[in-house]
């Protein structure tokens, strides 16, 4: 058996009714491979409904537990001993397991993925558990059995070809595997709503285009899109690429300015922004948007103004945090890495010419009559005509920009 420590990848509901599933494990197993990418050899195999990773001898364990971490569908896992599945080698694996370990009381768990073999869970943790409590003692260690609350458990799960044993179970990010979903593209502003709502939707699986609109910074150093760049790069991983589009929209917004009754000014750039991000999702074939809007959060996120400004897709705007308070968010802002950079001091597009009584409760003709005025084809056309794109990739642990490449001129089609 081999002497290198096993990763478990424990996962649950990954996919849908139907059968889906080896589509499912597919694109989990590429993730995972994408994930642990330069870390030498890396065979990855399917047992008994879990994840088995064996590293070659030069890998760093430490550095591939820390990649797990951002695997999408991964439940828990554990770093385990392989072994055979004789008991007495198992009361082996499992004592050079625990002995390092300092505590006073302990538990075996056991489970069996396949029920063919001879003995019960019970039977094995009874034996193995005697064995343990015998081995400490011969050891001179005070230490006693506490099935309710262990200091330590020593778990043993029985698959059809050997036995794992561990002591931990570490949460993983859990969710679906990554990019089985479908495409959306996710309006991404650099504050930190967005950012966690992108990070919900590729946790159910949607691959992610990302658009940010940004205005001139006001001062230096203050521009809006090294943020947005930082935070795509911090949720690249996930998804093991992605491409962000930069679109200028101080001249657009001038034309709201100019053209439109003030009070309207934000819905109408939100408007736009959505229209423009559309017509990404189009060209990429997404099957939606997604924003950070949060009922109530801010004066743009009525349910009247999100219902009027959500009326000019056709395609769904997904809105994966409305229900969500703003502390929940920036609690998971932090967890995903997002709340530092967010919290970066930078221009964002959307105060600038900030109507003194923005409109509360606007509804969608009263909208359309706001920007009646307005050539909205044009504006959306200059909008998609002047993005620029930027292209990261996951390799080898490391988020690399790919050189730049011109848009096609079919874009704006
Ligand atoms: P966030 O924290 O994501 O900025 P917010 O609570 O500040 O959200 P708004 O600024 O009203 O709310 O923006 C609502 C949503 O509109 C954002 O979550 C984002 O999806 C989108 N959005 C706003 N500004 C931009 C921008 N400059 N570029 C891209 N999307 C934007
Ligand atoms: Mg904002």
């Amino acid at each position: 058996m081999n002497t290198m420590p096993v990763l478990v990848l424990h996962y649950h509901e990954m996919w849908l009714k139907g059968g889906n599933r080896s589509f499912f494990l597919h694109k989990f197993t590429d993730s995972i491979h994408q994930h642990l990418g330069g870390l030498g050899p890396v065979r990855v195999a399917h047992e008994d409904g879990r994840v088995l990773v064996t590293l070659g001898t030069e890998a760093s364990l430490a550095e591939a537990v820390e990649r797990v971490k951002r695997i999408f569908g991964v439940a828990h896992y554990s770093v385990a001993a392989e072994c055979g599945r004789d008991l007495a080698e198992v009361e082996q694996t499992a004592w050079a397991q625990l002995e390092p370990q300092l505590f006073r009381s302990f538990a075996v768990r056991a489970r069996r993925a396949d029920k063919t073999l001879p003995f019960k869970s019970a039977e094995a943790e009874r034996q193995i558990g005697r064995f343990l409590l015998d081995a400490a003692r011969a050891a001179g260690r005070e230490v006693s059995v506490n099935l309710n609350r262990p200091e330590v458990t020593c778990f043993v799960e029985f698959t059809r070809n050997r036995a794992l044993v561990f002591s931990e179970k570490i949460p993983g990010p859990g969710g679906m595997a990554a990019n089985t979903a479908g495409k959306l593209v996710c309006l991404l502003s650099g504050g930190y709503d967005s950012a966690v709502a992108a990070y919900r939707m590729m946790k159910r699986g949607a691959r992610l285009i990302f658009v940010h609109f940004h205005g001139v910074a006001a001062r230096v150093g203050e521009a809006s899109e090294p943020v947005a760049r930082d935070i795509v790069k911090t949720l690249v991983p996930y998804q093991g690429g992605a491409r962000l589009y930069l679109v200028p929209f101080y001249e657009l917004q001038r034309e709201i300015l100019l053209g439109a009754p003030e009070e309207y000014r934000i819905l109408l750039y939100r408007r736009l922004m959505l229209r423009i991000a559309e017509k990404l999702a189009y060209k990429h074939h997404a099957l939606g948007m997604v924003t950070g809007d949060s009922l109530a959060q801010v004066a743009s996120q009525t349910l009247h103004n999100m219902n009027a400004v959500g009326a000019v897709a056709r395609l769904p705007v997904y809105r994966p945090l409305v229900g969500m308070d703003k502390l929940e968010i920036l609690d998971l802002a932090r967890k995903i890495g997002t709340y530092d950079i967010s919290s970066e001091r930078f221009t964002d597009c959307c105060p600038v010419f900030m109507p003194r009584r923005p409109r509360l409760y606007a509804g969608v003709e009263e909208l359309d009559r706001a920007e009646q005025r307005l050539d909205i084809p044009s504006l959306v056309q200059r909008g998609v005509a002047a993005a620029k794109r930027e292209i990261y990739q996951f390799v080898d642990g490391k988020v690399v920009e790919e050189p730049h490449v011109p848009l096609p001129a079919s874009i704006g089609a």
